[in-house]
């Protein structure tokens, strides 16, 4: 057996410990996630800026946890004359807006399901996970409605409204009553669900607790250092789990004040606000570093940016170039950490005040039980030598931990052997513990950090009439880690052309939107299969590396 940090016991005990630093419902009514977050805070910091927007036009908009407070039991009172219940999901398709925030946090206050979606996510996507996440409520703007879910609107027969934010959302609220008491709301019942990917088959809704709380809140001040002074910026869209654990949740639950840029990545921009807002603790991805690596070291001259005391990475590799520019330029390391939409929460992590060892992931957090596995079947090998790869596994029993892959038993089911959760990461732990990722063992691609499955891609492009085989790959970018790119065999009567190419990269893009959609199309005569008529993609990959095309099992991601 490898050493780990923790035991068992201990990990159950530093839980227990992170449970009862939270505040819980008023007379023991259990735990919700926006109590923590919004209404423990009214009593003693109610005037403290919880949320500074910062509009596209630098124009800025504040609200106080009081002003939240009030706003999510506006929400909350509106979801209940709805008709909307506990477990009912409650959809966002929007930017990172006020009615963002206050939709999640009234969801929860009345025991309902918040489901982000990505807004850059063309009507495909959303689709998906509209229809299988059994969406009741969508709150979206009417542009964004126009454009991405009007053409699919038949397809929702389970959704009963939408809430348009900049339409009926202030005139909902207004005819609402300000107080609200939370349910009781058991650490189980369900709270958030988010849409991850496979290789194949339909996005997979990682569905989590309100008891994921203990988890954003202790791993925020682990990993993240942050405190109740804090003035913190996550760049993550809540459309994705980092946007919403701690774009959302966890600096909340710490009385923070979260910066929110309304705008798109743009260096200046982005280092005005860091100076402006003086931020204190800044939590951003490794596609921003090289961008901003890119936009070069000149520029960070014009700016003070002397509040930054801590700065963390997550998402995809962060080049160890990238952390030893960061400590050249900004004086401080970026601290790489690494989780899943399915672990809710940072599991491995460079914390402040330890050796940061550029290109690593970090090493374990206290309360999780990592290891350096071989599995097959039901058998979990743990390989105790460093250096040695094989894949991330954790030992079931972290707060965050995802309860259900939504109405999908047996693929979640797969994810486990014995007492552990496997992550489907392949990764090294070297002699001090410090964990070094290699890449994933599926074929889900990470552009600009968010994940992608194939699958969709592939799908999408077989509904053009003149495509009858498609494949989709990550190849690897210099600034995006990866761009997605689809190989396809046309049916007979069609020929390629570079017409038919941007006709297929057009069509592609109003279906699944441009972060979906594939970046470079190439035309085949036929794609590579398997005996059993499986598409290889990780033969194309190959091929696309110049690699050797022998032994194509170790073909890994970049
Ligand atoms: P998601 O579920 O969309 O958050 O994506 C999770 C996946 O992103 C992980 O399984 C990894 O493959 C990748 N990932 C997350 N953090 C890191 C990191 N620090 N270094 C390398 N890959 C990462």
């Amino acid at each position: 057996m490898m050493t780990i940090t923790e035991t068992g016991t201990d990990t159950k005990q530093f839980w227990l410990q992170e449970r009862a630093a939270l505040t819980g419902l008023p007379r023991g009514k259990g735990l919700n996630i926006a109590f923590e977050a919004v209404d423990r805070h009214v009593a003693r910091r109610g005037e403290h800026i919880a949320l500074r927007f910062r509009r596209k036009d630098r124009t800025s908009l504040d609200l106080t946890y009081s002003d939240l407070h009030r706003a999510t039991n506006r929400f909350a009172n509106a979801l209940k004359r709805l008709g909307i219940g506990p477990s009912d999901v409650v959809a966002t398709v929007l930017g990172r807006t006020p009615a963002l925030f206050i939709t999640a946090m009234g969801s929860l206050k009345n025991r309902s399901v918040f489901c982000p979606l990505f807004s850059a996510f063309g009507p495909e996507p959303i689709r998906e996970r509209l229809r299988l996440g059994k969406a009741r409520v969508v709150v979206t703007t009417e542009a964004l409605y126009r454009k991405k879910i009007a053409p699919i609107i038949a397809d929702l027969p389970d959704l009963r409204r939408v809430i348009y934010a900049d339409g009926d959302f202030d005139g909902l609220l207004a005819a609402e009553s300000d107080d609200f008491t939370i349910p009781p709301t058991s650490p189980e019942d369900p709270a958030l669900l988010h849409f991850t990917s496979g290789t194949t088959g339909k996005p997979k809704g990682a569905l989590h607790v309100h008891e994921a709380v203990v988890a954003h809140h202790a791993t925020a001040r682990l990993a993240l250092d942050l405190r109740a002074e804090d003035r913190f910026w996550c760049t993550a869209d809540p459309g994705w789990v980092t946007g919403t654990s701690y774009g959302i949740i966890a600096p909340l639950t710490h009385g923070v004040t979260t910066i929110v840029d309304e705008g798109e990545f743009d260096a200046d921009r982005w280092y005005r606000l860091l100076q402006e807002e003086k931020v204190t603790v800044w939590y951003t991805a490794p596609t921003a570093v090289r961008m901003l690596m890119k936009a070069g070291r000149e520029i960070v001259r014009n700016y003070d940016l002397s509040h930054l005391r801590f700065i963390a990475s997550v998402g995809e590799p962060l080049n160890p170039q990238a952390v030893i520019w960061s400590n050249q330029v900004y004086g401080i390391p970026i601290h790489d950490n690494w989780w899943q939409t399915e672990t809710g929460g940072i599991m491995i992590a460079n914390i402040r005040g330890m050796e940061v060892r550029p290109g690593s992931m970090g090493r374990p957090l206290p309360g999780v039980e990592a290891a350096i596995v071989r599995h097959s079947d039901d058998r979990v090998e743990i390989i105790s030598d460093p250096n040695v790869e094989g894949e991330i596994a954790l030992r079931k029993g972290w707060p965050s931990m995802f309860r259900a892959y939504l109405g999908e038993e047996e693929r979640y089911r797969k994810c486990f052997a014995g007492d552990w959760y496997l992550t489907g990461d392949l990764a090294k732990r070297d002699a001090g513990g410090y964990y070094w990722f290699v890449g994933r063992m599926d074929d889900v691609i990470k552009t600009s950090g968010h994940l992608i499955g194939p699958f969709e891609v592939e799908s999408a492009l077989l509904d053009h009439p003149a495509v009858a085989e498609s494949a989709v790959i990550g190849k690897p970018d210099p600034v995006a880690g990866e761009i997605i790119k689809a190989f396809v065999a046309l049916k007979p009567g069609f020929a390629a052309s570079p017409e038919l190419h941007d006709e297929l990269l057009g069509f592609a893009r109003k279906k699944l939107g441009a972060v979906v959609a594939p970046k470079e199309i190439a035309f085949l005569d036929a794609l590579p299969k398997t005996g059993s008529e499986k598409i290889m993609r990780r033969l194309l990959k190959a091929r696309e590396l110049g690699l050797p095309e022998g032994d194509i099992s170790t073909v890994k991601a970049s």
